[in-house]
């Protein structure tokens, strides 16, 4: 069959052979595995083509594709349909990217899914962002906005905090590597190809490319979202850098650098220049514990500051915008106790899935079934 199938596929067109290629990784986690191994390119839905649309974000138009009630740009970034509108928006919490939508105190939010199979690759995708950076990921106990971290047919995230709760979804086929790529993208990273700068160091080859799928290889800038370049040149090495294959409609390379040769993409964790510009986007002490002002300096009156810049102020955090100031919330310790907010069990209430309670000092979650322990409090 699996001949049969390849014979089929090699003698078609290249719709069919596109074709052939999304079946088989419908099938088969494993083959979206290696696809994502041969192409580094995550996709939300790598079996499902939608329809292309041309809405605004904010005031600038953008070009998504609607799939499953959900709009997808540059294959695995998701956005919430009210999230853009047929009509130019002047409303301002719109606002999702690099410079937007920062996680408050360098700390996310979350919980996992229950039904979501190989959780491991969560917990270690999470331990790795916390051994390099200063995020600290808190299991979510009653917070409003969060990470919820859920099974689905491909590989897909928000960019940076949106409020509420937010989906990354992993299908069986995305690695460790893949989560850490889209917790990049739920911390505010945008694709590294997508920096405004890019053509000094690749060339987008759009011959090449699906048709229908240029979109997705603009700048973020000209697909309307904010950003910022946080490091002085684009990094071959980044975990969020497309491969030379991405989208390709012809085998042939869609990005190459400017000299014309292809490049190798890695999946196996952040690259010295994402660390760099993540400890920009949330600059402190490091992991754990700590105080929300550790390693901020006080504001001067002599300083030129620009947006997303942190300052101290008669004790509390502020974050510059492009116009003002925005408090953050006064410096205090940061508190780590999984079982903030959480309330004793009763036994007379009723629980469902997904509730949590503390019980001789340990925190639990149902599940289907009964009580599943996440810790000890504290
Ligand atoms: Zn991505």
């Amino acid at each position: 069959m699996k001949i049969k199938q390849f014979l089929f596929c090699s003698i078609g067109v290249s719709l069919l052979l596109a074709s052939c290629q999304k079946n088989e990784i419908y099938q088969d986690g494993q083959q979206l595995e290696d696809e994502l191994l041969l192409t580094k390119t995550e996709l939300a839905y790598p079996d499902t083509e939608g329809s292309i649309h041309t809405l605004y974000y904010g005031l600038t138009e953008v070009t998504v594709e609607k799939i499953n009630d959900t709009y997808v740009l540059d294959g695995d970034i998701v956005f919430a349909l009210d999230q853009l509108t047929t009509t130019p928006s002047n409303d301002e919490n719109r606002s999702v990217g690099r410079t937007g939508g920062r996680w408050p105190n360098n700390i996310v939010h979350y919980s996992i899914d229950p039904n979501l199979p190989n959780q491991q690759r969560v917990i270690d995708a999470i331990a790795h962002w916390e051994n390099n950076t200063a995020i600290e990921f808190v299991q979510r106990t009653n917070q409003s906005s969060y990470v919820y971290f859920k099974p689905g047919g491909g590989c897909s995230s928000f960019v940076g905090k949106i409020g509420g709760k937010q989906d990354i979804t992993l299908a069986s086929g995305c690695s460790t590597g893949s989560t850490i790529h889209e917790i990049g993208h739920a911390i505010g990273l945008w694709h590294e190809q997508s920096r405004i700068d890019r053509d000094n160091y690749i060339t987008v080859n759009f011959q090449n490319i699906q048709q229908g799928r240029a979109f997705n290889f603009q700048t973020y800038a000209q697909q309307g979202q904010d950003g910022d370049e946080y490091t002085s040149a684009l990094d071959f090495n980044s975990i969020m850098l497309y491969s030379s294959y991405a989208f390709s409609a012809n085998g042939q390379p869609t990005i190459v650098r400017t000299n014309g040769s292809t490049y190798n993409t890695q999946r196996n964790g952040l690259s010295t220049g994402d660390i760099q510009g993540v400890n920009i986007m949330y600059p402190g002490g490091g992991t754990g514990g700590g105080n929300t002002c550790d390693g901020v300096s006080a504001w001067s009156s002599s300083q030129n500051y620009q947006q997303g810049d942190r300052v101290t102020y008669q004790g509390n955090l502020y974050e510059r915008t492009a116009t003002s100031w925005v408090l953050l919330g006064p410096c205090e310790a940061v508190t780590s106790d999984i079982c903030d907010g959480v309330s004793p069990w009763s036994n007379t209430q009723s629980y469902s899935q997904g509730d949590r309670v503390t019980y001789q000092g340990n925190l639990y979650e149902r599940t289907a079934t009964g009580w599943s322990l996440i810790g000890a409090c504290g």
